[in-house]
């Protein structure tokens, strides 16, 4: 089965239905918006003290139970989506309609992304941010153990962007083309920023993505996380390769991980941390933060590795 193009309303019809019969748990939360004026990354952060009652990944194993293989009549949106997946909405959403695109057949959560995978992330972001201009979307994939995952079964993740939140990726990517990095080029990175990651701008005409395209970006973006963990081989040999993956519609994004919790802050980071939006659940590390953003940045980079900037590609890179 093909998108269907009502998808938009189909989701927030379940997600209603859900909320109504207990399905999804909704985390509630305030919002706070910060910029760390060092870096001038812009912070969004969520408060969410219910949290402490979610149960947390306590180790690198595989994880025996698959939410997934058999999901929740009432969670599920599309039992087939481009033949390969299953369309659910998260049961502990961080916003409204959070959805989970999930492979049918199970895959590890360590495997790269398909050309199919891609592309199928980028046709969900583009219907659902065409049908309504002002929203845009984020789709995200928490790949290896070190990268804030806390399930096995391959599954990326979409959540629509708070209105109005500009993240550094969308001003590192303003009013620049696509290109695709080659021994020469490099991906953009913020300077600004403590920790390492990779963007490259999409081309704004959907007309021209196509499987190949994103799987050539990705590739490209893939390749500088390679090289970085085989750079970092012999200081941490037992470095599992982890990284974050983010697309919107006008870029996509690449942030290798060594560590997948703040033991500073107690907090986890995950795709969506390393955009700028932060989930906290404790008040003193709410007010720690508050009084300090740049020390954000800094949790970020120790769950990272430092900025690349500047460094360019050797010919004993992947
Ligand atoms: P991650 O933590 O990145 O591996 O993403 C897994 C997501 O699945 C989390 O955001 C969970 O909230 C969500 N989740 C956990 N259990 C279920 C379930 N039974 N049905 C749907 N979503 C779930």
């Amino acid at each position: 089965m093909m998108i269907p193009l009502d998808l938009a309303q189909l989701v927030s019809n379940k997600y209603v239905e859900a909320l109504e019969s207990g399905s999804v748990d909704f985390i509630q939360s305030s919002m706070n918006a910060l910029e760390d004026v060092r870096t001038g990354i812009h912070y969004l952060i969520s408060f969410a003290p219910s949290l402490q009652k979610k149960p947390e990944r306590k180790d690198h194993n595989i994880l025996n139970n698959d939410p997934f293989a058999k999901p929740e009549p009432e969670l599920t949106v599309l039992e087939t989506l481009n033949n390969d997946y299953k369309l659910l909405l998260n049961k502990f959403p961080i916003t409204p309609n959070h959805l989970l695109l999930v492979t049918k057949q199970y895959q590890l959560q360590t495997s790269p992304l398909s050309p199919k995978d891609l592309f199928t992330a980028y046709e969900l972001l583009n219907l659902l941010d065409e049908k309504d201009k002002m929203l845009r979307h984020l789709i995200f994939y928490n790949c290896g153990p070190n990268s804030g995952s806390s399930l096995d079964h391959k599954h990326l993740q979409m959540i629509k962007i708070p209105e109005m939140f500009t993240s550094f990726q969308d001003r590192l990517c303003a009013g620049k083309d696509y290109f695709l990095p080659d021994s020469n080029t490099e991906p953009l990175q913020d300077p600004k920023t403590g920790f390492s990651h990779f963007v490259i701008p999409l081309p704004q005409d959907s007309n021209v993505i196509d499987e190949e395209l994103l799987a050539m970006i990705y590739a490209s973006l893939l390749q500088r996380i390679l090289t970085l963990f085989q750079n970092w081989s012999q200081d941490r040999p037992c470095l599992e390769v982890s990284y974050n993956f983010l697309m919107t519609k006008q870029w996509m994004c690449l942030v290798p991980r060594s560590q997948p919790k703040s033991d500073e802050l107690n907090l986890g980071f995950n795709a969506v941390s390393y955009m700028g939006m932060i989930l906290v659940k404790w008040e003193n590390i709410m007010e720690q933060i508050s009084n300090l953003p740049h020390i954000l940045d800094q949790e970020l980079l120790n769950c990272g590795f430092p900025n690349t900037s500047g460094i360019h590609s050797s010919e004993y890179d992947y």
